[in-house]
C-alpha cells in the first residue's frame, strides 16, 4: 500500500450498491442513486475528476429461480431487467460515468483474479457448511440472529436447513487487522453512529463465510475449482474494483481505487467488514470511505414486494417533474437516518420550497426587471447586504456535502433564497420608479439567483440551467467551478432577463 500509488486527491470515485435485478427499480434504488448523483455533481463543481458508478447484480439463486418461473434463461432474464435500471437513471438525470453488470466479461475476469489472490494468500479453504439459510437473503443465520420460530430477521419467513461443502473465506483471521485499519482511519464511515455499528460487529467476533456454491450454475466459476461458482459477496462487492479495471487494466485500476461507497444500513456487515477483509487478503487497499444511509420507508415500513408498498419513482416524476422529485429525495431526509416517504410530503415540499421560494423569487425578479429596468439585468452592488448571506450559504453547503448531508446543503442554499425574498419585501422594488435605487436592489437579487443556480445545480440540474439562462447567462451552469463561481459580484449586469413560464406551477 505505497501511498504514492494512491490516486491524486482531486479524483473522486463514488459508487452506489449494485441493484439486484429480481425487481424493477423502485424508490429505494432511486433514493441512493440520486444522493450519489448530487454528490458526484457537487464534486465536479469543485473541479475534481469524478467517476460515479452504479450497476446491476445479476447472478444468484433468486435470478435463476425468477428466470425458471418466467420460462427463460437467466441471461435473457437479466438482459430484460438491467435496461430498466439504465432507463430509469437516464430519466432521473443521473450522471453516472459507468454502469456495470456483473454478467460482463470485465467483471468475471476481475472476480476470478480477486478470488485467486485470496486463495493464494491462504485465506480461502474448503470446509463443510451446515446451517440455517434464508433463500431470499442468500445468507446463513446463527440461532442468535433469527427471530422467534426460526424466521429470517429481514424477511420474517422461515429459514431452511442446508448442508454443503463450500470454499470459505477465513474472515475470523481478520479481526485485529480490521480494528487496526479502522483505528488508523477515523471517520472512514459516516455518520459516526453507523461506523460504531461496524466496529461493534468486528469486536463481536467474526465468522468465516462461504464464497461458493455447487448447487448453483448461474455465477462465476472459481478459477481453481470450476465445480463451484462464486457466491454473492465475492461476485457482487468486486464490481467496485472490476469497473475501474481490476483484472483487466491494472494501471487504470490504480489510478481510481480506492472508492467511496454509498450503502444502506442493512449491508454494513458486508461492505464494512467482509469487503475490507477481502481487499486486505488480496493485498489491496480498503475503500476510502463509506456513507451509510437509512431506509426510505413507505408508511413506516421498508418497501418490499411482499408488503405491496413499492413506489415507482417514474410515476412521481409525472406529478412533480424530475427536479421536484430529486429535490424531495435530497431535502426531506437526513442521510443516515430512516426517512418516511409520503405523497403529501412530496407535494408540500414542492409547493413550499420550489414553487413559493425559488420559483417565486425568479418570477418576482424577472417581472420587476422587465417592467422597471427595461428587461436588462443591472449589476450587483459590491457592498450588498446579501453578500454575507451568499458567503454563509456556500460555506454551509460545502461543509454539508463534505459530510454527505444533502438536506443540510439544500437548507443552506434555501436560506439565501429566503434572505433574497426578504430583501425584496423590505425594499419593495415593484413599487419603485426606474432609477439607480431599484437597479441596485435588482442587481443584488440577480446575483443571489446566479449563486443559487450554482449551489442548487447538484440537486436541480435542469432548473438551475433554466435560472441561469433566464437571468441572461451563457454556457452551462455545470461548467462553473467552486469557490470562484460563488464569489459575490460575478453577475456582470447588462444581460437580458427573460420572464418565461413559472418554473414550478403550484400543485393542489
Ligand atoms: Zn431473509
Amino acid at each position: 500500500m505505497d501511498p504514492s500509488r494512491s490516486p491524486s486527491p482531486s479524483r473522486y470515485y463514488l459508487t452506489t450498491p449494485i441493484y439486484y435485478v429480481n425487481a424493477r427499480p423502485h424508490l429505494g434504488h432511486a433514493y441512493t442513486t440520486i444522493i450519489g448523483d448530487a454528490l458526484a455533481r457537487w464534486h465536479r463543481l469543485l473541479g475534481e475528476e469524478v467517476r460515479y458508478l452504479t450497476g446491476t447484480d445479476e447472478h444468484g439463486l433468486k435470478i435463476q429461480q425468477a428466470a425458471d418461473a418466467a420460462g427463460t434463461t437467466p441471461q435473457e432474464f437479466t438482459d430484460r431487467i438491467a435496461p430498466l435500471f439504465q432507463d430509469a437513471w437516464r430519466r432521473l438525470d443521473i450522471s453516472n460515468d459507468d454502469f456495470i453488470r456483473t454478467t460482463e466479461p470485465r467483471h468475471r475476469l476481475g472476480v476470478q483474479q480477486l478470488l485467486q489472490r485470496c486463495y493464494d494468500a491462504g485465506d480461502i479453504e474448503l470446509d463443510l457448511y451446515a446451517g440455517k439459510y434464508c433463500v431470499a437473503c442468500e445468507e446463513y443465520y446463527g440461532d442468535d440472529e433469527l427471530l422467534e420460530g426460526d424466521l429470517c430477521p429481514i424477511h420474517k419467513r422461515p429459514v431452511e436447513y442446508f448442508e454443503e461443502e463450500n470454499w470459505f473465506f477465513r474472515l475470523s483471521r481478520f479481526q485485529d487487522r480490521l480494528l487496526e485499519w479502522y483505528a488508523a482511519h477515523p471517520g472512514a464511515i459516516v455518520p459516526e453512529f453507523r461506523g460504531n455499528e461496524a466496529l461493534g460487529l468486528i469486536r463481536g467476533g467474526l465468522r468465516d463465510f462461504s464464497v461458493s456454491r455447487t448447487s448453483l450454475q448461474w455465477g462465476i466459476p472459481l478459477p481453481w475449482d470450476p465445480t463451484h461458482v462464486a457466491y454473492v459477496w465475492f461476485d457482487a462487492l468486486a464490481n467496485y474494483i472490476t469497473a475501474v479495471g481490476y483484472g483487466t487494466d491494472d494501471e487504470r485500476f490504480r489510478s481510481w481505487w480506492p472508492a467511496r461507497h454509498l450503502i444502506g444500513k442493512d449491508i454494513i456487515r458486508h461492505h464494512c467488514v467482509y469487503w475490507p477483509a477481502m481487499l486486505l487478503s488480496a493485498g489491496l487497499e480498503p475503500p476510502r470511505g463509506w456513507a451509510v444511509g437509512g431506509w426510505l420507508l413507505v408508511g413506516g415500513e421498508k418497501m418490499s414486494k411482499t408488503s405491496g408498498n413499492v413506489v415507482d419513482p417514474l410515476d412521481l416524476v409525472d406529478d412533480v417533474g424530475v427536479d421536484g422529485f430529486r429535490y424531495y429525495v435530497l431535502a426531506e431526509t437526513t442521510y443516515g437516518q430512516d426517512g418516511d416517504f409520503t405523497y403529501e410530503g412530496l407535494i408540500a415540499r414542492y409547493n413550499s420550497d420550489l414553487a413559493n421560494n425559488l420559483g417565486n423569487l425568479l418570477s418576482r425578479v424577472a417581472t420587476v426587471v422587465t417592467k422597471t429596468c427595461g428587461g436588462v439585468g443591472p449589476a450587483p452592488s459590491p457592498s450588498s447586504p446579501l453578500a454575507g448571506a451568499a458567503a454563509a450559504a456556500y460555506e454551509a453547503s460545502a461543509a454539508a456535502w463534505a459530510d454527505v448531508q444533502p438536506n443540510r446543503a439544500l437548507e443552506a442554499t434555501w436560506s439565501l433564497i429566503r434572505a433574497t425574498n426578504a430583501y425584496l419585501e423590505a425594499n419593495e422594488p415593484w413599487k419603485a420608479e426606474p432609477g439607480p435605487v431599484v437597479d441596485a436592489v435588482m442587481g443584488d437579487a440577480l446575483e443571489a439567483l446566479r449563486i443559487v443556480a450554482v449551489l442548487a445545480s447538484p440537486a436541480l440540474p435542469t432548473t438551475s440551467q433554466a435560472v441561469w439562462e433566464r437571468i441572461g447567462l451563457g454556457g452551462a451552469v455545470t461548467d462553473q467551478r467552486l469557490p470562484a463561481a460563488v464569489a459575490w459580484g460575478g453577475y456582470p449586469g447588462g444581460l437580458e432577463v427573460t420572464k418565461g413560464a413559472p418554473l414550478f406551477p403550484r400543485k393542489a
